[in-house]
């Protein structure tokens, strides 16, 4: 699919037409005009807004029985199993991601809405405790209506991972995507409308941040779920502060991988490599800073960088792309400052990778994973959201931990090394996951929390954690 479809809002069972902005889409492997970002006026806003909330106080999503809500969830399911190639397709052609990597996110979309089921299904929306006269009931009831706001980077898998939680927990939902990757929110919208939920359970609202605040800053939503970056994170974390608003913020990261010296030197290049190149490393767990001992620095080095220079970077839409562009040209723009004010800072900059086909390389917004070396950790701290990567080293595992612990985000982590050894070092470090010897895109297991500390966000996120977000409690008993 080399084409977006048309963007439409989807608005109390209904699907109308957006606003067209002048904003240009653009390929990023070729920067070609794909289309114009989509929008919705304060009036769409409203509509969607009133459909959600009244859907809501008509409690036939709410109050439904849980076998027939997760009867609709298995049904949607099956119909974004259906559209997964072409959501796959739609991401890898708006945020460059590669398309073998698109695939495994665009499969999480129905697998998100079976999980959801299958939680509904097994955690009763009642229990029951003693009480000083009989038994007290401990329900869990769903907050209202949700906002879901969602970033570029893996637009399908982590939209459909929040409307799915939110809509096992009984809440209505209004779907606002990034304005940069809209494209696969458009198909998974779809499937819903196509599973005939009863009319303002689910609205899709196209737009940018003015859009995201207005369903933010509104008193008929009751909770916020977003994702995105540290600007975007802190003026929800506001907004809703002031409200009293329940919010749940998957914020960025400057994730650090440490190599102990008892470390094997090839499993660790090669998840060096890995975590540098995944989703071109614009991925919230991608690495921020490699923490090497000195001893085995210069030889780590070597290998990292032979294994480097074996990465396809090329078409996100080619099957051999290990490594597509990056998603935007502002973006682009962006990393590229970020790299050379490293290098007026006196750094070392490697950049050892050539994209595939050199008839693309002047036109997409390409970069070559970007090692960075010679910098004081000081100069380091903050998260740049691409394939570059920071270079520093040490001389015991104190130092170590310091270092893994000196930014102000805390959302992953990597140790390398012996297991025991592996162990103890991570048990000191301040970051919600820590993988001990790999860097993969998965989760160590689908259903462990997905936590973050620090700057990297607020409300754990998770199979679980995200549906018990969306849901408040309420104790009732007779007293005496
Ligand atoms: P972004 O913050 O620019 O935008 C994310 C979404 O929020 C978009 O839909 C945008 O329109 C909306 N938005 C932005 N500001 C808003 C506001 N004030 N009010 C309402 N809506 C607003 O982020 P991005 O550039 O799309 O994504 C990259 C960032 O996302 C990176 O920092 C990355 O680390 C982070 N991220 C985190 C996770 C995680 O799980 N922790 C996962 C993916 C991405």
């Amino acid at each position: 699919m080399s084409t977006l479809p048309v963007f439409q809002n989807y608005i109390a069972g209904h699907w109308c037409a957006t606003e067209t902005t002048t904003v240009a889409l653009t390929n990023p492997n070729n920067a070609k005009l794909t289309g114009y970002q989509a929008s919705s006026s304060k009036i769409q806003a409203e509509q969607a807004l009133e459909a959600a909330s009244k859907a809501f106080d008509a409690n036939d999503w709410s109050c439904l029985d849980p076998e027939r809500r997760a009867a609709y969830l298995l049904r949607i399911a099956q119909l974004l199993e259906q559209k997964k190639e072409q959501i796959a397709q739609l991401d890898s052609l708006q945020n460059g991601v590669v398309i073998q990597l698109t695939r495994q996110v665009a499969s999480i979309c129905a697998a998100a809405f079976r999980a959801s089921a299958d939680i509904l299904r097994s955690h009763g929306s009642v229990r029951y405790m003693p009480g000083n006269y009989s038994d007290i009931a401990i329900q869990r009831l769903p907050l209202g209506v949700a906002a879901i706001i969602t970033p570029w980077n893996a637009p399908s898998g982590i939209a459909c991972h929040k409307i799915a939680s939110a809509l096992a927990a009984g809440c209505c939902v209004i779907f606002k995507p990034s304005e940069w990757a809209a494209g696969s929110a458009q198909l998974i919208a779809e499937a819903i409308a196509e599973a005939d939920l009863p009319p303002g359970v689910f609205q899709l609202l196209h737009g940018n941040a003015a859009v995201g605040a207005l369903l933010v800053d509104d008193n008929r939503v009751a909770c916020v779920s977003f994702t995105g970056g540290a600007q975007g994170g802190a003026a929800i974390g506001r907004s809703c502060g002031e409200q009293i608003k329940p919010v749940q913020l998957e914020l960025g990261g400057n994730n650090p991988l440490v190599v102990l010296k008892s470390a094997q030197l090839d499993q660790a290049a090669a998840a060096i490599v890995t975590g540098m190149t995944t989703m071109n490393a614009q991925w919230c767990r991608a690495l921020g800073r490699i923490l090497v001992h000195q001893e085995i620095s210069s030889a780590l080095l070597e290998k990292v960088l032979s294994r480097l220079t074996q990465v396809v970077l090329g078409n996100s839409l080619d099957e051999q792309s290990q490594m597509g562009p990056l998603v935007h040209k502002a973006h682009w723009q962006h990393i590229t400052q970020a790299i050379e004010s490293y290098r007026q800072l006196g750094a070392q900059v490697l950049q050892p990778v050539k994209v595939a086909d050199p008839s693309l390389a002047d036109t997409g917004y390409f970069l070559s994973p970007t090692l960075v070396l010679g910098l004081a950790p000081e100069q380091t701290l903050e998260e740049i959201f691409g394939p570059v990567a920071c270079w520093h080293t040490f001389d015991s595992e104190s130092e170590a931990i310091a270092l893994a612990n000196q930014t102000p985000y805390g959302l992953a982590a990597y140790v390398f090394g012996e297991e025991k050894q592996a162990w103890q070092v991570a048990n000191k470090i301040r970051s919600g996951m820590v993988k001990i010897n790999a860097v993969s895109l998965f989760n160590l297991n689908p259903m462990a929390p997905r936590p973050a500390w620090g700057k990297s966000g607020l409300g754990d996120e998770g199979a679980l954690e995200t549906f018990s977000f969306f849901q408040g409690t309420r104790v009732i008993g007779v007293a005496g």
